[in-house]
């Protein structure tokens, strides 16, 4: 089951998914993170000269220790990174410690409690106009807090509330009360430094440090969305597979069916032929490979069927002449006396037999012999005129002991390119017929005509005619008319077929009963097939 092809497709568009997802994904995170690492950096670069800048004259020519921290703390709450500046001795001056604080707070200009010096918990003074454009420009106390409510009780105060963003925060000016802070984003690892300054006259050193780590934010966001769209990825491409190899697999599966039935016994079943695709031409070649075996089964079979009974109508035919010969020996060798007349009358009735025994043993030689091919013909060009003669000339006393004329009715000879032997043989059989199916006072003729393709003889009688039901079995071997009652063995037909056959001609009938038959034999003229490869061959 796990290794049929559904679930192999299945697996590998599975497989292919997760690869194509996982490359797509590492190839985006790549790019993502170097370009966000490269947007940090130019931030924090450009950050860090700002306030450098800045930071120099607070430091020169006397350090402004207030402002330096208003400076430090600002910036860092609205870079939302730490600040720290250090002076050339490398002490720190300031350190508007780590950025993760969320509330600037500052006490209410119209309290009247504004302290004078700051309380423990303040981180500085503060110009409110560079805060608060337009705002007056008073000092204020203010610190950074996370929490509000770590606030002294009692204490009013203003706040500029930073509320963290997928990517950077928003600032809200607020009387605050008692909100909680928004999570804190994750801090880069990266410090940036500048001297405050120039090279030649350092006073001091700025770093810029703990900046949200954009990267992994968005890293994080991306991979947030991402996930749940590569799981959908996968199953989908599961659910696909599952289908496409069930829509592959089906007609496989039903062909290895129709074939294992068919292999059983069935060679009648066939594969459903429904598909436009590869696979349906598979079924359709499989389709036209059973048809073929099929034919060629039945085929044989039929060869079988008359083969038997060919062996059985031969056993049969050679049966009655040598019981009869058995019978005349029997008779002559026993030890009844038998006068001389009857002797003689047994010998010549052995004679007949004989001769018919070989009649029938040369037909199916030569039968054998063509059909097989195993008999070369041995063609020659000679007078029709002159063949005719001599085969109607061995039939001249027959016909005439029946009272039957015989003529050749054709005076133009033509010469004609065939066995002579097997076409005299064919002629005889079909004379020796028509003799034996005409009456007393009836005619046979013999005819022909040649035009450039073929040469046609015409062999006919006004005898007997041919029954309708017998006409298509005349040629088959062994097969008699059902209602004759005249000897003969069912061969002579057959081997004047089997005679033309091999020379690539054909015979044909038209007979009407009462009305006599005509046979015609259908020779192509000029040189056999064989002999023309024979000649190309030399
Ligand atoms: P056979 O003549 O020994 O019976 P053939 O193969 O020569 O065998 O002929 C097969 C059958 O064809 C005959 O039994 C007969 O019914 C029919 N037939 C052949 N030639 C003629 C003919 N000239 N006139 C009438 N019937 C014929």
């Amino acid at each position: 089951m796990l290794f049929s092809i559904r679930w192999r497709l299945a697996a590998s568009y599975l497989i292919l998914t997760v690869l194509t997802v996982t490359l797509l994904a590492g190839l985006a995170f790549g790019l993502l993170f170097r370009q966000m690492a490269e947007q940090e950096r130019g931030t924090l670069d450009a950050n860090a000269s700002a306030l450098a800048e800045e930071a120099l004259p607070l430091m020169t020519p006397q350090l402004q220790s207030e402002e330096l921290a208003q400076l430090a703390f600002v910036s860092s709450f609205l870079g939302d990174f730490r600040v720290r500046i250090l002076d050339i001795e490398g002490n720190v001056l300031v350190d508007s410690r780590p950025a993760d604080f969320s509330n600037f707070v500052f006490l209410e200009r119209s309290l009247e409690n504004l302290p004078t010096a700051p309380p423990d918990i303040w981180d500085g003074r503060f110009q409110m106009d560079r805060m608060v454009p337009g705002a007056a420009r008073l000092p204020m106390w203010f610190m950074l807090v996370d929490n509000l409510e770590d606030l002294p009780d009692g204490m009013r105060y203003m706040s500029i509330r930073r509320s963290e963003l997928l990517r950077g925060y928003q600032l809200s000016y607020d009387t605050l009360t008692d909100e909680t802070a928004a999570d804190s984003p994750v801090r880069s690892t990266l410090l940036v430094s500048r001297t405050i300054g120039t090279d030649s006259h350092p006073v001091g050193l700025l770093e810029i440090s703990g900046a949200p780590d954009f990267k992994q934010q968005a890293l994080q966001s991306t991979l947030e969305a991402f996930l749940p769209a590569a799981i959908i990825a996968l199953l989908l491409s599961a659910v696909l597979g599952l289908i496409m190899g069930r829509q592959v697999s089906t007609p496989i599966i039903q062909l290895a069916d129709v074939s294992e039935k068919m292999s059983a016994a069935d060679l009648s079943l066939r594969a459903p032929e429904n598909r436009h695709d590869e696979i349906g031409r598979l079924a359709s070649g499989f389709n036209q490979m059973a048809e073929r075996l099929e034919h060629s089964f039945s085929a044989l079979a039929e060869e079988r069927d008359t083969l038997r009974r060919f062996i059985s109508d031969a056993s049969h035919e050679l049966r009655t002449p040598i019981t009869a010969l058995k019978n005349y020996s029997e008779l002559l060798t026993g030890a009844k006396k038998i006068s001389p007349s009857r002797k003689r009358e047994f010998m010549l009735d052995s004679h007949t037999q004989i001769e018919r025994l070989e009649w029938i043993t040369n037909s199916l030689l030569d039968l054998s012999r063509l059909d097989a091919g195993v008999t070369t013909l041995q063609p020659t060009d000679f007078s029709l005129l002159e063949l005719a003669k001599s085969t109607v000339e061995g039939f001249i006393l027959q016909a005439q002991a029946q009272g039957i004329s015989m003529k050749i009715e054709t005076e133009q000879d033509c010469s004609i390119h065939a066995d002579r032997r097997y076409l005299e043989l064919a002629l005889s059989n079909l004379i020796d017929n028509a003799l034996k199916f005409s009456n007393q006072g009836d005619s046979v003729q013999i005819s022909w005509k040649q035009d450039q393709s073929s040469t046609r003889i015409e062999v006919r009688d006004n005898g007997a005619g041919i029954q309708p039901e017998d006409l298509p079995y005349i040629f088959d071997r062994f097969y008699r008319g059902k209602k004759i009652t005249i000897p003969g063995s069912g061969l002579g037909l057959a081997v004047v077929d089997s005679v033309l056959k091999a020379h690539h001609g054909s015979v044909r009938v038209n007979s009407e009963p009462g009305k006599g038959s005509t046979f015609t034999l259908i020779l192509p003229v000029g040189k056999l097939p064989e002999e023309e490869t024979e000649h190309q061959e030399e």
